[in-house]
């Protein structure tokens, strides 16, 4: 892989029967229930600020 987020599980039926699909990146298909999907970033999250982490 060169860096871009790999899904684990299908978000629809839970198979990892996972390939990277045709239609470019973000874009996967499961092997399982024949569904392709396309994973979008968002962004990054704010660091916690809570505060109650002290290391
Ligand atoms: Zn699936």
């Amino acid at each position: 892989m060169s860096g871009h987020s790999v899904p684990f599980h299908c978000p629809y039926c839970g198979d990892e029967d996972l390939r990277p699909h045709e239609d470019g990146h973000g874009a996967w298909e499961c092997r399982s229930c024949l569904r392709a999907f396309r994973l979008k970033f968002l962004g990054l999250l704010a660091p916690p600020t809570i505060g109650q982490v002290q290391r």
